[in-house]
């Protein structure tokens, strides 16, 4: 099984041309999409998984879907390390 941890993804949207087609919500197989006010914007953003459907079927380059950056690594055993403290500072 792989640790890696899952892939999250960012919804750019450009509200500008984005004129509510609807086009990206009806393409989406997850449901992440919807509209409000005539905009799309991601609802359900953590069910994403970066198919890129929406931004293909976008005829107005409107909507951009990017891999999140992963969490900066928090060291061995997982936890946070404050390097700005000695390290007897660090003892329980
Ligand atoms: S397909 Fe493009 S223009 Fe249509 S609602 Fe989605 S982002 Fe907006
Ligand atoms: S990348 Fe795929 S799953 Fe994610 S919002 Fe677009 S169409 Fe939906």
């Amino acid at each position: 099984m792989s640790d890696q941890p899952p892939k999250s993804y960012l919804h750019v949207i450009r509200e500008r041309y984005c004129k509510g087609c609807n086009i990206c919500v009806a393409f989406c197989p997850k449901k992440v999409l919807a509209l409000k006010s005539g905009k799309v914007f991601a609802e359900r953003p953590w069910l994403c998984i970066g198919c890129k459907m929406c931004e293909l079927r976008c005829p107005d380059y409107a909507i951009e879907v990017r891999a999140a950056e992963p969490e900066p690594d928090k060291g061995a055993n997982g936890a946070e390390q404050d390097y700005c403290l000695p390290p007897e500072a660090c003892d329980d």
